[in-house]
C-alpha cells in the first residue's frame, strides 16, 4: 500500500520516517504480525526497546514482510540495566543478534537515571558503535536539558534525537525549544496520550471538519509541529488509520487550538526521579 510519509534528516547522514509504529506492550508473540501488517500498510519505522523483551518478533515480522533490510527504520533503546562502556556495547550485539541484523537505524538511552551517574560513559560507548558502523544515528531518550549539557559539555557528538513523552496534553515546550536550538530532533512518544487525550472536544470538531479521526487530527499536529511519532495499535484498521496522515492540512488556528490543550500533565514516569 503507498502512503505519503515524509522523513527528517538526522545529523548523522541517515534518514528518519516521521511516522512508524511503537511496539511497547505488543506481546511478543503477537509482535511479528503487528510489524508485518504495519510495513504492509506502507510503515517502514519501527520503534522497540530491549525492554519491550519484543526484538525478536520486530526482526521476524520485517522478514515475513519480504522487504530489504535498508528499507526498513529500526530504533532500539537500552535496557536501564545496560548502563557503563561495556554493558551498552555488550547489550547492542544483543539486540542485534535477537533482531537478526547486522546493524540497528537508531540505538537510543532509554531513560538517562540520573542517580546513577553512568550516563555520560555509556555515551562514549554510543558513539564507537555508531563510528563502528552497528547503529547508523545515536541518541537518547527522556534526557531533559540538565542531561543534555551535560553530554555536551562532556564533549562528543550530541544526540541526533531525544525521544520524550509528548502529547497534547502534556507538550514540554522548553525542552522542544532546546532541541530546536541545538538541532536534536525531538520524537514523541505516547503521541496519542495512550488514546486518553482523543476526546477532547477540539479534536471532535477538528476531525468534524476535516472528516478525519481525532487519532488522525493530533498525529498530522505532531508532524506540523516537525515531530516524530510512533503510535501503537495492535489492530490494523488503526494501524492503517494513524499512518495515513501527512495529507491533513491543518491552519496555524487549527495548530494553535491543539497547543492549548497543554495541561502539563505526564501519564508517565519523570526522568528526574525514575530510575528504573
Ligand atoms: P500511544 O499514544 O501510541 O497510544 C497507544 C494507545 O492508543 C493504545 O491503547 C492503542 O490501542 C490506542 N490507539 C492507537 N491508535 C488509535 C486510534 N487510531 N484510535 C484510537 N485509539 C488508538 O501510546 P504508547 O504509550 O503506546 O506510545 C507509543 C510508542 O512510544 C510505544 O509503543 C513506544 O514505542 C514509545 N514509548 C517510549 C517510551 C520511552 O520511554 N522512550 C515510553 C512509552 C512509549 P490498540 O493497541 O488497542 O489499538
Amino acid at each position: 500500500m503507498a502512503v505519503d510519509i515524509p522523513s527528517v534528516p538526522l545529523p548523522g547522514g541517515a534518514s528518519l520516517p516521521q511516522i512508524g509504529i511503537g511496539v511497547f506492550q505488543v506481546p511478543p508473540d503477537d509482535t511479528a504480525n503487528v510489524v508485518r501488517t504495519a510495513l504492509e500498510a506502507g510503515c517502514r519505522h519501527i520503534d522497540t526497546a530491549q525492554m519491550y523483551r519484543n526484538e525478536a518478533g520486530v526482526g521476524q515480522g520485517i522478514r515475513d514482510s519480504g522487504l530489504a533490510r535498508e528499507d526498513v527504520f529500526v530504533t532500539t533503546k537500552l535496557a536501564n540495566d545496560a548502563h557503563g562502556h561495556d554493558n551498552a556495547i555488550t547489550a547492542l550485539e544483543g539486540s542485534l543478534e535477537r533482531l537478526g541484523t547486522e546493524y540497528v537505524d537508531l540505538y537510543l538511552i532509554h531513560w538517562p537515571l540520573p542517580g546513577r551517574g553512568k550516563f555520560l560513559r555509556t555515551w562514549e560507548a554510543f558513539d564507537e558503535l555508531q563510528k563502528a558502523g552497528k547503529t547508523r544515528a545515536i541518541g537518547v531518550s527522556n534526557f531533559r536539558p540538565e542531561d543534555l549539557d551535560r553530554l555536551a559539555e562532556h564533549g562528543g557528538p550530541l544526540p541526533e534525537v531525544n525521544q520524550i513523552e509528548l502529547h497534547p496534553a502534556f507538550q514540554q515546550r522548553e525542552l522542544s525549544e532546546y532541541h530546536r536550538a541545538h538541532g536534536i530532533v525531538t520524537e514523541a512518544w505516547s503521541p496519542l496520550g495512550q488514546g486518553r487525550v482523543l476526546g477532547a472536544a477540539v479534536l471532535a470538531d477538528l476531525a468534524g471538519k476535516h472528516g478525519r479521526t481525532p487519532a488522525q487530527i493530533v498525529l498530522a499536529w505532531h508532524l506540523r509541529r516537525g515531530r516524530v511519532v510512533f503510535p501503537k495499535s495492535v489492530h490494523a484498521e488503526r494501524i492503517r488509520e494513524n499512518l495515513d496522515v501527512a495529507d491533513i492540512e491543518l491552519d496555524e488556528a487549527e495548530l494553535a487550538a491543539i497547543d492549548g490543550l497543554d495541561e502539563g500533565r505526564r501519564l508517565g514516569p519523570d526522568p528526574s526521579t525514575f530510575e528504573g
